[in-house]
Protein backbone atom coordinates (compact mmCIF):
# COMPACT_ATOMS: atom_id res chain seq x y z
CA UNK A 1 0.00 0.00 0.00
CA UNK A 2 1.63 3.25 -0.90
CA UNK A 3 0.67 6.42 1.29
CA UNK A 4 1.25 9.73 -0.09
CA UNK A 5 -0.42 13.06 -0.48
CA UNK A 6 -0.30 14.99 -3.82
CA UNK A 7 -2.35 18.32 -3.35
CA UNK A 8 -2.86 19.84 -6.76
CA UNK A 9 -5.50 22.65 -6.17
CA UNK A 10 -4.08 26.06 -7.58
CA UNK A 11 -2.76 28.44 -4.62
CA UNK A 12 -5.49 31.19 -4.90
CA UNK A 13 -5.16 34.83 -3.67
CA UNK A 14 -1.70 34.67 -4.28
CA UNK A 15 -0.23 37.67 -6.51
CA UNK A 16 2.08 35.82 -9.43
CA UNK A 17 4.92 38.14 -8.52
CA UNK A 18 5.36 40.33 -5.82
CA UNK A 19 7.79 42.21 -6.64
CA UNK A 20 8.70 43.95 -2.98
CA UNK A 21 11.34 41.39 -2.69
CA UNK A 22 13.62 43.79 -5.00
CA UNK A 23 12.86 47.01 -3.59
CA UNK A 24 13.95 45.53 -0.16
CA UNK A 25 17.05 44.20 -0.50
CA UNK A 26 18.07 46.85 -2.54
CA UNK A 27 17.04 49.37 0.45
CA UNK A 28 19.31 47.13 2.76
CA UNK A 29 22.19 47.12 0.47
CA UNK A 30 22.35 50.72 -0.15
CA UNK A 31 21.10 51.22 3.91
CA UNK A 32 25.00 51.55 4.36
CA UNK A 33 24.93 55.12 2.69
CA UNK A 34 23.20 56.58 5.57
CA UNK A 35 25.18 54.11 8.28
CA UNK A 36 28.61 55.49 7.14
CA UNK A 37 27.04 58.71 7.29
CA UNK A 38 26.90 58.64 10.87
CA UNK A 39 30.38 58.42 11.36
CA UNK A 40 31.08 61.28 8.33
CA UNK A 41 33.82 63.18 7.98
CA UNK A 42 35.42 60.53 10.16
CA UNK A 43 36.54 57.90 8.22
CA UNK A 44 37.25 54.96 10.45
CA UNK A 45 40.34 54.33 8.16
CA UNK A 46 43.22 57.29 8.69
CA UNK A 47 44.22 58.50 5.33
CA UNK A 48 46.28 61.47 4.57
CA UNK A 49 45.37 62.18 0.94
CA UNK A 50 42.26 63.65 -0.78
CA UNK A 51 38.60 62.89 1.08
CA UNK A 52 36.98 62.61 -2.23
CA UNK A 53 38.90 59.01 -3.07
CA UNK A 54 38.78 57.70 1.04
CA UNK A 55 35.26 58.31 0.67
CA UNK A 56 34.84 57.11 -2.55
CA UNK A 57 36.64 53.90 -1.94
CA UNK A 58 34.84 52.87 1.37
CA UNK A 59 31.50 53.26 -0.14
CA UNK A 60 32.17 51.44 -2.73
CA UNK A 61 33.35 48.53 -0.98
CA UNK A 62 31.30 48.91 2.12
CA UNK A 63 28.30 48.91 -0.72
CA UNK A 64 29.85 46.34 -2.99
CA UNK A 65 30.41 43.94 0.57
CA UNK A 66 26.79 44.45 1.31
CA UNK A 67 25.56 43.65 -1.86
CA UNK A 68 27.84 40.56 -2.32
CA UNK A 69 26.36 39.17 1.30
CA UNK A 70 22.75 39.42 0.18
CA UNK A 71 23.59 38.26 -3.28
CA UNK A 72 24.93 35.08 -1.34
CA UNK A 73 21.74 34.98 1.16
CA UNK A 74 19.96 34.61 -2.59
CA UNK A 75 21.27 31.55 -3.15
CA UNK A 76 19.43 29.66 -0.26
CA UNK A 77 16.62 28.77 -1.85
CA UNK A 78 14.12 29.86 0.70
CA UNK A 79 10.91 29.65 -0.05
CA UNK A 80 9.75 32.57 1.58
CA UNK A 81 12.56 34.23 -1.31
CA UNK A 82 10.50 32.93 -4.31
CA UNK A 83 7.52 34.78 -2.54
CA UNK A 84 9.06 37.89 -2.36
CA UNK A 85 10.70 37.99 -5.82
CA UNK A 86 7.47 35.59 -7.63
CA UNK A 87 9.70 32.40 -8.28
CA UNK A 88 13.68 30.78 -8.45
CA UNK A 89 14.21 32.30 -11.66
CA UNK A 90 13.50 35.73 -10.34
CA UNK A 91 15.46 35.32 -7.54
CA UNK A 92 18.51 34.15 -9.54
CA UNK A 93 18.21 37.11 -11.53
CA UNK A 94 18.30 39.43 -8.62
CA UNK A 95 21.26 37.70 -7.31
CA UNK A 96 23.05 37.55 -10.61
CA UNK A 97 22.88 41.41 -11.11
CA UNK A 98 23.32 41.65 -7.47
CA UNK A 99 26.49 40.29 -7.61
CA UNK A 100 28.03 41.59 -10.95
CA UNK A 101 26.99 45.13 -9.11
CA UNK A 102 28.82 43.74 -5.43
CA UNK A 103 31.98 42.64 -8.13
CA UNK A 104 32.66 46.43 -9.47
CA UNK A 105 31.90 48.07 -6.56
CA UNK A 106 34.66 46.15 -4.79
CA UNK A 107 36.95 46.17 -7.86
CA UNK A 108 36.49 50.28 -7.43
CA UNK A 109 37.61 50.43 -3.79
CA UNK A 110 41.48 49.39 -4.05
CA UNK A 111 41.26 51.36 -7.60
CA UNK A 112 40.39 54.75 -5.72
CA UNK A 113 43.20 54.07 -2.92
CA UNK A 114 45.46 53.38 -5.92
CA UNK A 115 44.19 56.83 -7.61
CA UNK A 116 46.40 58.81 -4.98
CA UNK A 117 49.71 58.07 -7.04
CA UNK A 118 48.10 59.11 -10.47
CA UNK A 119 49.48 60.49 -12.62
CA UNK A 120 53.17 60.90 -10.94
CA UNK A 121 53.92 56.88 -10.46
CA UNK A 122 52.23 54.59 -12.13
CA UNK A 123 53.94 51.67 -11.45
CA UNK A 124 53.11 52.13 -7.72
CA UNK A 125 49.49 52.40 -8.72
CA UNK A 126 49.25 49.05 -10.63
CA UNK A 127 51.57 47.52 -7.66
CA UNK A 128 49.44 48.65 -5.32
CA UNK A 129 46.66 46.63 -6.88
CA UNK A 130 48.32 43.30 -6.23
CA UNK A 131 47.98 41.15 -2.69
CA UNK A 132 51.96 42.32 -2.24
CA UNK A 133 51.28 44.49 0.88
CA UNK A 134 53.11 44.49 3.98
CA UNK A 135 50.08 44.31 6.11
CA UNK A 136 48.07 41.21 6.03
CA UNK A 137 44.81 42.48 6.61
CA UNK A 138 45.19 44.44 3.57
CA UNK A 139 46.40 40.96 1.90
CA UNK A 140 43.45 39.36 2.95
CA UNK A 141 41.20 42.00 0.93
CA UNK A 142 43.66 42.03 -2.06
CA UNK A 143 43.56 37.85 -2.03
CA UNK A 144 39.03 38.06 -1.81
CA UNK A 145 39.33 40.56 -4.73
CA UNK A 146 41.67 38.61 -7.14
CA UNK A 147 39.72 35.42 -6.17
CA UNK A 148 36.36 37.08 -7.16
CA UNK A 149 38.63 37.86 -10.67
CA UNK A 150 39.04 34.63 -11.57
CA UNK A 151 35.88 33.35 -10.47
CA UNK A 152 33.99 36.23 -12.27
CA UNK A 153 36.09 35.62 -15.20
CA UNK A 154 34.80 32.35 -16.03
CA UNK A 155 31.43 33.55 -15.33
CA UNK A 156 31.14 36.47 -18.03
CA UNK A 157 34.40 36.17 -20.17
CA UNK A 158 35.19 32.68 -20.11
CA UNK A 159 31.98 30.05 -20.49
CA UNK A 160 33.05 27.14 -19.47
CA UNK A 161 30.06 24.02 -19.03
CA UNK A 162 27.30 25.01 -16.64
CA UNK A 163 28.14 22.28 -14.06
CA UNK A 164 32.09 22.83 -14.23
CA UNK A 165 31.14 26.51 -13.47
CA UNK A 166 28.74 25.88 -11.17
CA UNK A 167 31.35 24.08 -8.94
CA UNK A 168 34.12 27.08 -9.11
CA UNK A 169 30.73 29.61 -8.40
CA UNK A 170 31.01 27.99 -5.08
CA UNK A 171 34.10 29.13 -3.83
CA UNK A 172 32.90 32.78 -4.73
CA UNK A 173 31.70 32.46 -1.00
CA UNK A 174 35.59 31.57 0.72
CA UNK A 175 36.38 35.01 -1.01
CA UNK A 176 33.51 36.37 1.12
CA UNK A 177 35.14 35.18 3.91
CA UNK A 178 38.17 36.77 3.21
CA UNK A 179 36.50 40.04 2.66
CA UNK A 180 34.91 39.97 6.27
CA UNK A 181 38.17 39.20 7.75
CA UNK A 182 39.41 42.04 5.57
CA UNK A 183 36.63 44.05 6.83
CA UNK A 184 37.41 43.32 10.38
CA UNK A 185 40.94 43.45 10.49
CA UNK A 186 41.54 46.32 8.54
CA UNK A 187 39.28 47.83 11.29
CA UNK A 188 35.64 48.34 11.85
CA UNK A 189 35.24 50.60 14.64
CA UNK A 190 32.26 50.15 16.57
CA UNK A 191 32.86 52.87 18.92
CA UNK A 192 32.98 55.53 16.18
CA UNK A 193 29.84 53.62 14.39
CA UNK A 194 28.49 51.18 15.96
CA UNK A 195 25.32 51.00 13.93
CA UNK A 196 27.28 50.53 10.84
CA UNK A 197 29.44 48.13 13.17
CA UNK A 198 26.32 45.85 13.81
CA UNK A 199 24.83 45.64 10.33
CA UNK A 200 28.35 44.65 8.66
CA UNK A 201 28.37 42.12 11.47
CA UNK A 202 24.77 40.82 10.93
CA UNK A 203 25.29 41.20 6.72
CA UNK A 204 28.81 38.88 7.88
CA UNK A 205 27.30 36.47 9.47
CA UNK A 206 24.03 36.11 7.45
CA UNK A 207 26.33 35.81 3.96
CA UNK A 208 28.68 33.29 5.70
CA UNK A 209 25.53 31.16 6.78
CA UNK A 210 23.63 31.32 3.55
CA UNK A 211 27.17 29.84 1.28
CA UNK A 212 27.69 27.45 4.38
CA UNK A 213 24.28 25.90 3.90
CA UNK A 214 23.72 26.37 0.14
CA UNK A 215 27.16 25.30 -0.64
CA UNK A 216 28.15 22.64 2.09
CA UNK A 217 25.13 21.69 3.94
CA UNK A 218 22.39 21.91 1.53
CA UNK A 219 23.10 18.41 0.03
CA UNK A 220 23.02 16.63 3.27
CA UNK A 221 20.00 18.43 5.35
CA UNK A 222 17.93 19.24 2.28
CA UNK A 223 15.07 16.58 2.47
CA UNK A 224 14.58 14.44 -0.95
CA UNK A 225 11.81 12.58 -2.10
CA UNK A 226 12.58 9.24 -3.61
CA UNK A 227 10.83 8.20 -7.27
CA UNK A 228 11.77 5.31 -10.00
CA UNK A 229 11.69 5.90 -13.15
CA UNK A 230 8.75 3.01 -14.65
CA UNK A 231 8.14 4.53 -18.14
CA UNK A 232 10.17 6.63 -20.72
CA UNK A 233 8.83 7.55 -24.23
CA UNK A 234 10.81 9.61 -27.04
CA UNK A 235 8.17 12.46 -28.09
CA UNK A 236 10.53 13.43 -30.71
CA UNK A 237 14.17 13.32 -31.90
CA UNK A 238 15.26 15.90 -28.99
CA UNK A 239 12.49 15.02 -26.05
CA UNK A 240 12.27 12.37 -23.90
CA UNK A 241 8.45 11.99 -21.48
CA UNK A 242 10.01 10.36 -18.02
CA UNK A 243 7.10 9.05 -15.87
CA UNK A 244 8.37 8.34 -11.95
CA UNK A 245 6.47 6.77 -9.64
CA UNK A 246 7.39 7.78 -5.75
CA UNK A 247 9.02 4.83 -3.86
CA UNK A 248 7.32 3.27 -0.45
CA UNK A 249 6.42 6.60 2.09
CA UNK A 250 6.82 9.24 -0.29
CA UNK A 251 4.76 12.23 -0.17
CA UNK A 252 5.10 15.34 -2.43
CA UNK A 253 2.40 18.22 -2.95
CA UNK A 254 3.07 20.86 -5.31
CA UNK A 255 1.12 23.21 -7.36
CA UNK A 256 0.34 22.56 -11.25
CA UNK A 257 3.42 24.31 -13.10
CA UNK A 258 5.65 23.96 -9.78
CA UNK A 259 9.56 22.33 -11.00
CA UNK A 260 11.76 20.51 -9.12
CA UNK A 261 15.44 19.35 -9.37
CA UNK A 262 15.77 16.07 -10.14
CA UNK A 263 18.96 13.90 -9.49
CA UNK A 264 19.11 10.56 -11.27
CA UNK A 265 20.85 8.03 -9.94
CA UNK A 266 22.88 5.86 -12.16
CA UNK A 267 26.33 5.13 -12.87
CA UNK A 268 25.84 6.53 -16.79
CA UNK A 269 25.04 9.98 -15.59
CA UNK A 270 26.93 12.35 -13.37
CA UNK A 271 25.46 12.98 -9.84
CA UNK A 272 24.01 16.57 -11.18
CA UNK A 273 20.68 18.46 -10.07
CA UNK A 274 19.02 19.80 -13.02
CA UNK A 275 15.35 21.30 -12.70
CA UNK A 276 12.55 20.24 -14.46
CA UNK A 277 8.81 20.82 -14.38
CA UNK A 278 5.97 18.63 -13.28
CA UNK A 279 3.80 18.22 -16.71
CA UNK A 280 1.44 15.48 -15.47
CA UNK A 281 0.09 13.30 -12.40
CA UNK A 282 -1.63 10.61 -11.87
CA UNK A 283 -4.22 9.88 -9.38
CA UNK A 284 -2.20 6.92 -8.30
CA UNK A 285 0.62 9.67 -7.73
CA UNK A 286 2.72 8.89 -10.53
CA UNK A 287 4.39 12.21 -12.53
CA UNK A 288 5.63 12.67 -15.83
CA UNK A 289 8.64 15.48 -17.08
CA UNK A 290 9.64 15.79 -20.08
CA UNK A 291 12.96 16.80 -20.96
CA UNK A 292 14.76 18.60 -23.88
CA UNK A 293 18.15 17.33 -25.07
CA UNK A 294 20.04 20.59 -24.76
CA UNK A 295 23.25 19.99 -23.07
CA UNK A 296 25.74 17.52 -21.98
CA UNK A 297 23.60 16.11 -18.84
CA UNK A 298 20.46 16.56 -20.61
CA UNK A 299 21.83 14.53 -24.02
CA UNK A 300 23.41 12.10 -21.69
CA UNK A 301 19.92 11.86 -19.95
CA UNK A 302 17.71 11.25 -23.34
CA UNK A 303 20.46 8.44 -24.81
CA UNK A 304 20.71 6.49 -21.48
CA UNK A 305 17.12 7.34 -19.13
CA UNK A 306 15.72 3.44 -18.71
CA UNK A 307 12.88 2.28 -16.06
CA UNK A 308 14.29 1.24 -12.72
CA UNK A 309 16.64 4.38 -12.77
CA UNK A 310 16.17 5.79 -9.01
CA UNK A 311 15.57 9.44 -8.59
CA UNK A 312 15.77 11.91 -6.06
CA UNK A 313 13.68 15.14 -6.13
CA UNK A 314 14.18 18.31 -4.40
CA UNK A 315 11.71 20.57 -4.49
CA UNK A 316 8.72 22.29 -5.36
CA UNK A 317 9.71 25.53 -6.33
CA UNK A 318 8.22 28.23 -8.82
CA UNK A 319 5.66 30.49 -8.56
CA UNK A 320 4.37 30.41 -12.24
CA UNK A 321 0.99 30.47 -11.91
CA UNK A 322 -2.38 30.93 -14.24
CA UNK A 323 -4.03 31.48 -10.90
CA UNK A 324 -4.72 35.51 -11.07
CA UNK A 325 -7.66 38.20 -10.65
CA UNK A 326 -7.67 38.78 -14.66
CA UNK A 327 -9.47 35.40 -16.32
CA UNK A 328 -8.51 36.85 -20.17
CA UNK A 329 -4.96 35.20 -20.59
CA UNK A 330 -2.81 34.72 -23.20
CA UNK A 331 -0.66 31.50 -22.77
CA UNK A 332 2.76 31.60 -24.28
CA UNK A 333 4.96 28.38 -25.11
CA UNK A 334 8.11 27.87 -27.35
CA UNK A 335 9.42 24.43 -27.39
CA UNK A 336 10.19 22.79 -24.53
CA UNK A 337 8.77 25.49 -22.57
CA UNK A 338 5.11 24.45 -23.06
CA UNK A 339 6.06 22.13 -20.17
CA UNK A 340 3.95 24.53 -17.56
CA UNK A 341 1.37 25.27 -19.66
CA UNK A 342 0.96 21.43 -20.37
CA UNK A 343 0.77 20.64 -16.18
CA UNK A 344 -2.07 23.58 -16.05
CA UNK A 345 -3.76 22.17 -18.71
CA UNK A 346 -3.74 18.92 -17.37
CA UNK A 347 -4.63 19.82 -14.30
CA UNK A 348 -7.83 21.61 -15.77
CA UNK A 349 -8.67 18.81 -17.51
CA UNK A 350 -9.68 17.37 -14.09
CA UNK A 351 -11.01 20.34 -12.61
CA UNK A 352 -11.98 22.53 -15.40
CA UNK A 353 -12.80 26.27 -14.68
CA UNK A 354 -15.10 27.67 -16.91
CA UNK A 355 -14.45 31.25 -16.09
CA UNK A 356 -11.22 31.24 -17.49
CA UNK A 357 -10.82 32.67 -21.21
CA UNK A 358 -7.36 31.21 -22.25
CA UNK A 359 -5.68 31.79 -25.54
CA UNK A 360 -3.04 29.44 -25.53
CA UNK A 361 -0.57 30.04 -28.54
CA UNK A 362 2.13 26.94 -28.92
CA UNK A 363 5.00 28.17 -30.84
CA UNK A 364 7.18 25.60 -32.54
CA UNK A 365 9.66 24.96 -35.36
CA UNK A 366 6.77 22.84 -37.39
CA UNK A 367 3.68 21.19 -36.35
CA UNK A 368 5.48 17.91 -35.90
CA UNK A 369 7.43 19.46 -32.75
CA UNK A 370 3.68 20.36 -31.30
CA UNK A 371 3.94 17.42 -28.92
CA UNK A 372 1.10 16.97 -26.62
CA UNK A 373 -1.11 19.23 -28.68
CA UNK A 374 -4.04 16.72 -28.23
CA UNK A 375 -3.99 17.54 -24.62
CA UNK A 376 -4.70 21.26 -25.54
CA UNK A 377 -7.10 19.87 -27.80
CA UNK A 378 -8.96 17.87 -25.52
CA UNK A 379 -9.18 20.79 -22.82
CA UNK A 380 -10.70 22.57 -26.14
CA UNK A 381 -13.22 20.54 -25.99
CA UNK A 382 -13.83 20.36 -21.95
CA UNK A 383 -13.49 24.11 -21.30
CA UNK A 384 -15.12 26.12 -24.56
CA UNK A 385 -13.42 29.19 -22.94
CA UNK A 386 -9.95 27.76 -23.43
CA UNK A 387 -9.17 27.89 -27.48
CA UNK A 388 -5.35 26.50 -28.54
CA UNK A 389 -3.58 27.94 -31.62
CA UNK A 390 -0.21 26.09 -33.11
CA UNK A 391 2.39 29.11 -34.40
CA UNK A 392 5.05 27.21 -36.25
CA UNK A 393 7.65 29.33 -37.39
CA UNK A 394 7.67 27.11 -41.11
CA UNK A 395 4.84 28.07 -41.44
CA UNK A 396 3.54 31.07 -39.47
CA UNK A 397 6.69 32.88 -38.53
CA UNK A 398 7.10 34.13 -34.91
CA UNK A 399 4.50 35.14 -32.73
CA UNK A 400 3.59 38.76 -32.97
CA UNK A 401 1.98 40.92 -30.25
CA UNK A 402 0.97 43.59 -33.04
CA UNK A 403 -1.02 41.37 -34.47
CA UNK A 404 -3.49 40.75 -31.24
CA UNK A 405 -4.88 44.24 -30.94
CA UNK A 406 -6.71 42.95 -27.93
CA UNK A 407 -3.84 41.91 -25.92
CA UNK A 408 -3.49 44.12 -23.17
CA UNK A 409 -6.81 43.82 -21.94
CA UNK A 410 -5.61 40.35 -21.02
CA UNK A 411 -2.81 38.30 -18.52
CA UNK A 412 -0.18 37.65 -20.38
CA UNK A 413 2.18 34.34 -19.52
CA UNK A 414 5.34 33.37 -21.15
CA UNK A 415 8.00 30.71 -20.98
CA UNK A 416 10.29 29.55 -23.96
CA UNK A 417 13.54 30.02 -25.44
CA UNK A 418 15.70 33.46 -24.25
CA UNK A 419 15.21 34.97 -27.45
CA UNK A 420 11.50 34.39 -27.76
CA UNK A 421 10.91 35.73 -24.48
CA UNK A 422 12.96 38.74 -24.73
CA UNK A 423 10.83 39.92 -28.29
CA UNK A 424 7.72 38.91 -27.12
CA UNK A 425 8.36 41.20 -23.73
CA UNK A 426 9.99 44.05 -25.62
CA UNK A 427 7.34 43.80 -28.46
CA UNK A 428 4.62 43.87 -25.81
CA UNK A 429 6.27 46.70 -23.72
CA UNK A 430 6.15 48.62 -27.73
CA UNK A 431 2.21 47.92 -27.27
CA UNK A 432 2.32 49.85 -23.83
CA UNK A 433 1.31 46.72 -21.99
CA UNK A 434 1.82 46.95 -18.32
CA UNK A 435 4.72 45.28 -16.67
CA UNK A 436 2.25 43.66 -13.93
CA UNK A 437 0.11 41.99 -16.53
CA UNK A 438 3.67 39.96 -17.90
CA UNK A 439 4.43 36.92 -16.21
CA UNK A 440 7.50 34.50 -17.16
CA UNK A 441 9.26 31.63 -16.26
CA UNK A 442 12.46 31.45 -17.51
CA UNK A 443 14.45 27.93 -18.18
CA UNK A 444 17.84 29.28 -17.50
CA UNK A 445 18.97 30.59 -14.65
CA UNK A 446 21.80 32.11 -16.01
C1 LIG B 1 12.53 26.60 -13.73
C2 LIG B 1 13.06 25.64 -14.79
C3 LIG B 1 12.25 24.63 -15.27
C4 LIG B 1 12.75 23.80 -16.30
N1 LIG B 1 11.93 22.80 -16.78
C5 LIG B 1 12.38 22.04 -17.79
C6 LIG B 1 11.55 20.99 -18.34
O1 LIG B 1 10.42 20.72 -17.89
N2 LIG B 1 12.04 20.27 -19.39
C7 LIG B 1 13.29 20.54 -19.94
O2 LIG B 1 13.69 19.89 -20.90
N3 LIG B 1 14.11 21.52 -19.43
C8 LIG B 1 13.67 22.25 -18.37
N4 LIG B 1 14.49 23.22 -17.86
C9 LIG B 1 15.81 23.46 -18.47
C10 LIG B 1 16.78 22.38 -17.99
O3 LIG B 1 16.94 22.43 -16.61
C11 LIG B 1 18.12 22.64 -18.67
O4 LIG B 1 17.93 22.52 -20.05
C12 LIG B 1 19.15 21.63 -18.24
O5 LIG B 1 19.46 21.84 -16.91
C13 LIG B 1 20.35 21.78 -19.14
O6 LIG B 1 21.45 21.07 -18.66
P1 LIG B 1 22.55 20.53 -19.68
O7 LIG B 1 23.71 20.08 -18.89
O8 LIG B 1 21.94 19.57 -20.62
O9 LIG B 1 22.92 21.81 -20.54
P2 LIG B 1 24.07 22.85 -20.36
O10 LIG B 1 24.55 23.17 -21.70
O11 LIG B 1 25.04 22.47 -19.32
O12 LIG B 1 23.21 24.06 -19.81
C14 LIG B 1 22.38 24.79 -20.66
C15 LIG B 1 21.69 25.81 -19.79
O13 LIG B 1 20.81 25.14 -18.90
C16 LIG B 1 20.86 25.73 -17.62
N5 LIG B 1 21.31 24.71 -16.67
C17 LIG B 1 22.22 23.75 -16.87
N6 LIG B 1 22.39 23.00 -15.77
C18 LIG B 1 21.55 23.52 -14.85
C19 LIG B 1 21.27 23.23 -13.49
N7 LIG B 1 21.85 22.22 -12.87
N8 LIG B 1 20.41 24.01 -12.84
C20 LIG B 1 19.82 25.03 -13.45
N9 LIG B 1 20.01 25.37 -14.73
C21 LIG B 1 20.87 24.64 -15.42
C22 LIG B 1 21.86 26.86 -17.67
O14 LIG B 1 21.15 28.03 -17.86
C23 LIG B 1 22.69 26.54 -18.87
O15 LIG B 1 23.16 27.70 -19.49
C24 LIG B 1 14.04 24.01 -16.83
C25 LIG B 1 14.88 25.02 -16.30
C26 LIG B 1 14.40 25.82 -15.29
C27 LIG B 1 15.29 26.88 -14.74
Amino acid sequence: MLSYELTNKPRTGLLIEKKYGSWMFWGIALLVIPLWMISYPETTVKHNFSPFLVYASQLSSLTGFALFSLSLILTSRLSIFENWFGGLDKVFKIHRVMGKTAFFCILAHPVFLALRWIPQDFSKALWYLLPLHRRLAINLGSWALWGMIILIFFTLVIKIPYDKWKISHKFMGFFFILGVAHLFFQGISFSENLLLGIYLSLLSASGISAWLYKSVFFDLVKKKSQFTVIGVQYLNDSIVEIELQPRKNTKISFQPGQFYFFTFLSEDLPAESHPFTICDRTEDARIKIMVKSLGDYTNRLYSVVAPGTPALLEGPYGRFFYSSTNAQQVWLGGGVGIAPFLSWANYLLNTPNHSLKVELYYCVKNIAAAIHLSTFEALEKKMPGFHVEVISEEINGYFKPSEHPEIHTKEIFICGPKSMRKTICKELRALKVPKAKIHSEEFDFN
